[in-house]
């Protein structure tokens, strides 16, 4: 099956499986996939270790504002990098994910990561997945996805996925977070995580991975009609 040339955006609660099937879409159909979420997590990354995120967890944003003008952080074809050094696994440790959410709610955050996606999205046949993509950063893209599932299922993803990396997660704590960002990213005041009018809504709560992939193969045939 061919699709047209396109942005597909893929938004939705933590640890639903965006990624998942937006890499899959991408090697199926030959798209470039961009994972939003990963420059929100450079950048938190780069507070952190820069100090510009204390130990109570305030964030110095007078300083990280002018540490974002410097900050050369970019997608490459074997992940994330921050200029030579790439960062796809420290930007994905449980304390990166406990303080991305308020680094993210800051407005000048994201109008230097939208200025980024907004870049790669020139040149469609991309996937991209996050929480505002339908909604601010491509709302005029022609295909939008918005998943969710159970916590229970999500939380014991996300354990699933940390334990196989080799880390040592402890159930609470990574359900915590979860729901934590969930609120986060769904009340801040700058593009928060919701459903865009014409996203279509994938709960995976109990699909497999293949019944995903058909079931974005029927919305696309149902869009673009028969497709070779
Ligand atoms: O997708 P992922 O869970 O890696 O994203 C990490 C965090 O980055 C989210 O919890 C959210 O706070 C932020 N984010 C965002 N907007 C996006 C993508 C991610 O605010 N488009």
């Amino acid at each position: 099956m061919n699709i047209p040339d396109i942005i597909i955006a893929i938004d939705g609660y933590s640890s639903t499986g965006k990624s998942t099937l937006a890499k899959l879409i991408a090697e199926q159909y030959s798209f470039l996939y961009l994972d939003s979420g990963a420059m929100y997590r450079g950048v938190t990354l780069h507070a952190l270790e820069n100090g510009i995120i204390d130990a109570s967890g305030t964030i110095d944003e007078a300083r990280l504002k002018s540490a974002l003008e410097n900050l050369d952080l970019d997608f490459r074809i074997d992940g994330t990098y921050i200029g030579d050094r790439r960062v796809e696994q420290d930007i994905r440790t449980l304390e990166v994910s406990s303080h991305v959410s308020p680094v993210s709610a800051i407005p000048f955050v994201r109008n230097y990561v939208d200025e980024k996606l907004h870049a790669f999205g020139q040149r469609k046949r991309v996937v991209m997945d996050g929480r505002d993509i339908g909604t601010t950063v491509f709302p005029d893209a022609e295909v939008k996805i918005f998943m969710t599932a159970s916590p229970e299922v999500r939380a014991q993803r996300r354990f699933d996925e940390m334990k196989a990396k080799g880390q040592e997660p402890v159930m609470e704590e990574v359900m915590k977070n979860l729901l934590e960002r969930d609120y986060i990213d769904s009340h801040r005041e700058v593009s928060p995580l919701s459903r865009a009018a014409d996203a279509y809504v994938m709960d995976n709560s109990d699909m497999t991975l293949h019944e995903e992939t058909v079931w974005f193969q029927g919305l696309c045939q149902g869009k673009f009609g028969i497709l070779e």
